[in-house]
């Protein structure tokens, strides 16, 4: 209801011609908007999980609509050095992406290269060293993918269970029981694999094929290296896709990232995106007692002058955003909305 009359309000301020005045205005060319993304689908994983995913057309009608209004899409590290100066172009915005899987390299690359836009990309590299689907996320895939009903899972996790895959509800406790047994047994990537294997065999899928496919899996190094060869900036997102709260388990994590990124891309990241936007207090010590120039989160807002380097808001676009959403933010008024919208108690 509430998402219902938002659009109508944009679709509205857009007709009004408030979309073309505010693009122009002191307010938004004082700032960046920096999109966060995290996959393209290669499939069908924008239809699974529409938050994570968009459809390749979906992507280019975002790039689309960014040359449509004149955006100049910047590298994240000349859209700091603009904004600390005061000499940011009119509607800058930064594109990045989060994790480094395959559809990056496959169908977002060639689409970035087509418009001629630098990004950034936020690399974990656990799973780039050990080359099998990432769990568990392959593991949601494929409770979600499989035509089974229910599936008698004394097989997977060790106790008779039966999973019902007919709704969200049920695969979320199917996923919950995997995820539960896989982390008390200590599993680390090779037996995580053998355990997506047995899955896939359960529920009728074939693990090999989507093994080929690299659904779920992340970018080989000679990969990552020809992409940072080509102008993609290369930056961290922990080697585990994780944020330890204790201060030396967190650094360990850090600078492996930092490492593998250096020795594939042979040059140092110096940025970092917090994984699933987790940041609090002693992350932003840490990082820059690290030496991290900056970190973007999963808060919503735009970059202004004022803004902590280590605490950079984004637009998460996502399926479910719609187009005329999506134009709010690049012209600025998305933000405006969103900050009167947080002030608006809810029903
Ligand atoms: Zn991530």
């Amino acid at each position: 209801m509430l998402g219902n009359l938002k659009q109508g309000c944009l679709t509205v301020a857009k007709s009004a011609g408030l979309f073309h005045l505010a693009s122009s205005s002191p307010l938004r060319n004082a700032r960046v908007l920096v999109l966060g993304y995290h996959g393209v689908a290669l499939e069908d994983e924008h239809r699974w999980d529409p938050c994570l995913y968009l459809s390749p057309q979906t992507f280019r009608s975002r790039m689309e609509a960014l040359k449509r209004n004149r955006c100049n899409v910047l590298s994240l590290a000349d859209a700091l050095r603009l904004s600390k100066a005061g000499q940011l172009p009119e509607r800058a915005a930064v594109l990045t992406f989060d994790d480094g899987t395959y559809d990056f390299y496959k169908v977002a690359w060639p689409i970035l290269k087509e418009f001629g836009y630098p990004a950034t990309l936020y690399l974990t590299t656990y799973y780039v060293d050990f080359q099998y689907p990432v769990t568990p996320g392959i593991w949601r895939y494929m409770l979600w993918k499989t035509k089974a009903s229910t599936v008698n899972a004394g097989g997977i996790v060790g106790k008779d269970v039966t999973f019902d895959l007919t709704t969200a509800a049920g695969r979320a406790g199917a996923l919950w029981e995997i995820t539960s047994f896989a982390d008390s047994e200590k599993m680390e990537a090779e037996e995580r694999n053998a355990l997506s294997a047995k899955l896939a065999g359960t529920l009728g899928l074939e693990f090999d094929s989507l093994c080929e496919r690299r659904l779920v899996q992340l970018l080989r190094p000679e990969e990552i290296r020809r992409i940072a060869q080509d102008g993609i900036s290369v930056q961290m997102h922990m080697h585990y896709h994780s944020t330890p709260l204790v201060r030396e388990a967190f650094i360990k994590n850090l600078e492996a990232n930092r490492e593998r990124i250096a020795t594939i891309t042979a040059s140092e990241p110096t940025h970092f995106c917090y994984p699933s936007g987790h940041h609090r207090p002693e992350f932003v010590t840490w990082l820059r007692a690290s030496g991290v120039q900056s970190a973007t989160t999963c808060d919503l807002g735009l970059l202004s002058p004022s803004t902590d380097p280590l605490l950079i808001p984004r637009f998460i676009d996502t399926s479910t955003s719609s187009d005329v959403a999506f134009e709010s933010w690049i012209v600025g008024v998305g933000a405006l909305v969103s900050r009167v919208g947080a002030l608006v108690p809810h029903a």
